[in-house]
């Protein structure tokens, strides 16, 4: 355990926030240790991962739990199918290029996405085509007001576009032990190629017949030549969601701008009709590397919010707030952050350790 930690190095925006407890746990004792704490201390328990998907916004009065468990095992097989275990602490690529070495199939498109396995569920992961709920069959968490272990079967997480429970209803209540996996044979498994650039970038190689290993190469070189590495310059990816909005918007926009790309939604209503490229939006609206003191939207990637150095986490969430408001002016769209907001509202609903037996 350490008292005042700086989180700087320990998040991906490289941003500077003391905490008030920190414990790095390798095993089961050592969470257990941080409930513990969190209970005699009476603050708020925050877990931190690879810390991919936050914006730290200011010192944090709680204890922050990072995790760095490790283990894979193979728990079972289920027909053509194999259940792998994984610990919430392992690496997340470094798991999908295990499950390639050990010759499964599934995880491929999901190649070189930042950030531990422990998270994956927690905003449902997503790239090419691909979410981790297409091989997530359970989450093995510990509830931290209480201590006690549970296994959420997947059919619980209400598993949605970059949503599950975890990032909703039970927000900050466990801290993910373990991920259960389904990972398929390759035999007679049908790859996931109709998105982006993976079709042409597979031609582009004169590869006719495509392994996972070749799918997992191609996303990695895509995604190593389109977004900005971390250590290069502070980000966490798209710092925004696709938009999704009703038929009567859709339709006032598209008469304005008839190249506005759109995607059809999964069971629309009227309310919920077209999902929007963000990107689009804050690109149209001007925003493209714009560039405001230390902080700034790439120049390449206009759903990327970076931070060059030297800036806080309040100077990030600013810019936020006003692309969000030009958009809206603009558009009449609401767009809204996919990075955690990490300040004392996130950490209010973030739950204090229990008394463990
Ligand atoms: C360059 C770049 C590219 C990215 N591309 C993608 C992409 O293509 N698709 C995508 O979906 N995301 C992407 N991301 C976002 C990020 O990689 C993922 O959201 C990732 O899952 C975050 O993992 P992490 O371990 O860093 O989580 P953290 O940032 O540490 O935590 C994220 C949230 O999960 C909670 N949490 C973390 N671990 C646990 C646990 N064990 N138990 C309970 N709660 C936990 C935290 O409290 C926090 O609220 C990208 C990020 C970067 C920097």
């Amino acid at each position: 355990m350490e008292k005042n930690k700086n989180l700087y190095g320990l998040n991906t925006f490289g941003m500077s926030a003391v905490a008030d407890y920190y414990v790095r746990a390798t095993s089961e004792d050592d969470v257990m240790r941080a409930i513990e704490l969190s209970c005699e201390k009476k603050l708020p328990l925050l877990v931190l991962s690879g810390g991919s998907n936050m914006l730290i916004v200011e010192d944090l009065h709680a204890v922050v739990l990072h995790m760095d468990t490790r283990g894979i095992e193979v728990e079972g097989r289920d027909g053509s199918d194999t259940l792998v275990r994984v610990a919430a602490g392992e690496d997340w690529h470094e798991t999908v290029m295990w499950s390639i070495e050990n010759g499964y199939a599934g995880m491929e498109n999901l190649a070189y996405i930042p950030g531990k396995v422990g998270s994956s569920p927690v905003q449902n992961i997503g790239a090419y085509g691909v979410e981790a709920r297409c091989v997530i069959e359970s989450v093995e968490v510990i509830d931290i007001s209480s201590g006690e272990r549970r296994v959420i079967a997947a059919s619980e997480c209400e598993f949605g576009y970059r949503e599950s429970i975890f990032k909703n209803s039970a927000r900050g209540r466990y801290v993910i032990m373990s991920v259960l996996f389904r990972l398929h044979s390759t035999e007679g498994y049908k790859l996931h190629l109709d998105y982006g650039n993976i079709r042409a970038e597979l031609e582009k190689r004169g590869i006719e017949n495509p392994t996972v290993a070749d799918v997992a190469d191609v996303v990695t070189f895509i995604r190593r030549s389109k977004l900005p590495e971390p250590s290069q310059v502070g980000n966490c990816g798209s710092f925004f969601k696709n938009p999704v909005i009703s038929r009567q918007l859709y339709e006032t926009l598209i008469e304005k701008h008839n190249d506005m790309p759109s995607y059809d939604v999964e069971g629309a209503n009227d309310e919920h009709w077209k999902k929007i490229p963000a990107a689009y939006l804050i690109d149209r609206a001007g925003w493209k590397g714009y560039r405001r003191g230390c902080v700034g939207v790439h120049q390449n990637q206009a759903l990327v919010l970076v931070h060059y150095g030297g800036g806080t986490g309040k100077d990030v969430l600013m810019l936020c707030q006003d692309i969000c408001r030009d958009v809206k002016e603009k558009y009449g769209v609401e767009i809204s952050p996919e990075v955690n907001i990490i300040n004392s509202d996130f950490l209010a609903r973030c739950a204090v350790g229990g008394k463990v037996e």
